[in-house]
């Protein structure tokens, strides 16, 4: 008898093909476009060479296309602004990825606790001079008196 499972995209028992023992999608072709989606997507994940070539290629496609990625924003205003956010979501880890990284060594000493913290800028010409992002940890859970 032949084994079945369930495919990992409909949850619908199938029936594997003899020459792909380990196929988790069973064949209809909105599984196999799921299927397909998470094999790109594990590929950019872990294989920077796929990544840059990915990359490249929109970016060649996008600059041959712009007319349609303008018009398609200008349709869609609801797509541009969760991009934004998610772009600054991005940019935010990365900045306190960094900060976390330089102060590894200082972070236990001063035994800050863990929670949430206001990542503030600071004006002045210290910053000014500097590369390194300026953090000011303030206990949000008291009223801060002043900010910026
Ligand atoms: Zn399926």
């Amino acid at each position: 008898m032949k084994e079945s499972r369930p495919c990992a995209g409909c949850k619908k028992h199938f029936h594997p093909r003899p020459q792909s023992p380990q196929q988790q999608f069973c064949s209809e072709s909105i599984c196999q476009k799921e299927r397909r989606r998470r094999w790109q997507a594990a590929k950019r994940q872990n294989d920077p060479d796929y990544r840059e070539n990915q990359a490249r290629a929109q970016a060649k496609w996008a600059k041959a296309n712009r007319s349609y990625w303008s018009a398609y924003r200008e349709r869609h205003p609801d797509y541009v602004k969760r991009n934004r956010e998610r772009q600054r979501e991005r940019d935010t880890r990365r900045r306190v990825t960094s900060v976390l990284a330089k102060s590894d060594a200082w972070a236990p000493e001063t035994g800050v606790p863990s929670g949430i913290y206001r990542l503030s800028r600071v004006t002045g010409d210290e910053l000014a001079k500097s590369d390194a992002w300026m953090v000011r940890i303030t206990d949000v859970s008291r009223p801060c008196a002043a900010t910026g």
